[in-house]
C-alpha cells in the first residue's frame, strides 16, 4: 500500500520551484573573506595580476562558493527553506532530517560583480528505507545556478527525511567496562595500579616528569627512565560529563576529569561519588577500584573542602 504523503510527494518530482535572486552581486570582498576563512591561497581569487596572468578578467570565486551567493539568512520566524515537501514530511511523522551527499558542478568559474540566480526542483524521493536513525526516505533535490540565462553551476543534494525511534528505556547493563590499551610504554603503569600505585613516568637524565607514559622525554629526548609513586592529590583541572553516544556500562551523564595532580602531570580518569556539584580547581584524591575480577583502575574522589 502507498501511504498518501508518499503519492503527494511524488507529484513535486519535476516541479520547478521558484527562482532566487541573489541579494547581491558577488564581490571582491566576500571571496577574500571566504579565502581567509577557508585558508584558500590560491592567488586567483585575491589577486587581480595572478587571476589575468591565467585568462581570467579579474579575480574569480572558488568555484565551492556556489552556494554562498544566494543563500538566503536564517532569520527566526521566517519559513523554512524545501517548503511543501518538508510540510508534507513533517505531517507525516518524518521530523528529523540530515543531509546525506552533495554534489556539484562548474562549467565556469563566477567573477565578481555578478548576480547570481537559482532554482530548485525535487529529483527523486526514494521509497520507505530502514536506516540507523530510523525509517525514513531520502530525497534529492537539483539546484541550478545562473548568471543571466547561463548557468554556471548545478548541485545535487540528498538528504533523508526520517522518524526519529522513540528512545527504548535502558535495562542496567551487564557490559564490561572496555579495557585500557595496554602498550609496552604503559604496563608499568598498570601494573601499579593492581598494587594500589600511581606511578609517574621519570625521565632518568633530565628528571622530568611525565604522562601518559612515551618511550621518550619531550624535554631532553632522553629514552631512559624510571617511575616514581605519586601521592595522589591534585585538583580538577577540567572535566565533561559523557552524555550520547550511551556506551554501556557507562551511565549516562558520568563525569571524567582530567587531575593535576600535586607532582605536576595532568591525568585522564573517572570521578566517582560525585554530586551535580564538580567544579574546575576541587581538590581529589585517587582510589583504586576493582571494577572486576582481572580490572583495577585509578579513578578520583572530590574530598570536602
Ligand atoms: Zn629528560
Amino acid at each position: 500500500m502507498t501511504e498518501s504523503y508518499l503519492e503527494e510527494l511524488k507529484k513535486l518530482v519535476g516541479v520547478a520551484g521558484s527562482e532566487a535572486v541573489a541579494h547581491y552581486p558577488s564581490s571582491e570582498a566576500m571571496i577574500h573573506h571566504w579565502c581567509d576563512a577557508i585558508g584558500d591561497a590560491n592567488p586567483i581569487y585575491t589577486d587581480v595580476g595572478a587571476a589575468r596572468r591565467f585568462g581570467f578578467d579579474g579575480v574569480v570565486a572558488p568555484p565551492t562558493m556556489l552556494q554562498a551567493w544566494t543563500m538566503p539568512g536564517l532569520k527566526p520566524g521566517e519559513p523554512k527553506p524545501g517548503g511543501a515537501m518538508v510540510e508534507i514530511f513533517e505531517k507525516a511523522g518524518f521530523t528529523g532530517v540530515v543531509a546525506t551527499n552533495c554534489e556539484q558542478e562548474y562549467p565556469r568559474y563566477i567573477g565578481a560583480g555578478e548576480r547570481i540566480s537559482s532554482s530548485q526542483s525535487l529529483e527523486s524521493v526514494s521509497d520507505l528505507k530502514t536506516t540507523g536513525l530510523g525509517e525514513g526516505h531520502f530525497v534529492t533535490q537539483v539546484w541550478t545556478y545562473r548568471s543571466g540565462d547561463e548557468v554556471v553551476g548545478t548541485m545535487r543534494f540528498r538528504m533523508l527525511f526520517f522518524r526519529p525511534r522513540a528512545s527504548e528505556p535502558r535495562a542496567p547493563s551487564k557490559a564490561r567496562r572496555p579495557r585500557p590499551a595496554m602498550t609496552r610504554d604503559s604496563e608499568f603503569f598498570w601494573q601499579g595500579v593492581e598494587q594500589g600505585k600511581l606511578l609517574i613516568q621519570k625521565c632518568a637524565d633530565c628528571g622530568e616528569l611525565r604522562h601518559p607514559p612515551g618511550p621518550m622525554c619531550p624535554q631532553c629526548q632522553s629514552l631512559e627512565w624510571d617511575a616514581v609513586e605519586a601521592a595522589g592529590g591534585g585538583t580538577i583541572y577540567s572535566f565533561v560529563r559523557h552524555h550520547h553516544p550511551h556506551i554501556p556500562p557507562f551511565e549516562v551523564g558520568h563525569p571524567i576529569v582530567l587531575v593535576e595532580l600535586d607532582e605536576g602531570v595532568r591525568i585522564v580518569a573517572d570521578l566517582i561519588g560525585a554530586s551535580n556539584n564538580i567544579a574546575i580547581g576541587q581538590r581529589v584524591q585517587v582510589e583504586f577500584t576493582k571494577v572486576d575480577d582481572d580490572l583495577t583502575l585509578p579513578q578520583f574522589r572530590i574530598l570536602k573542602a
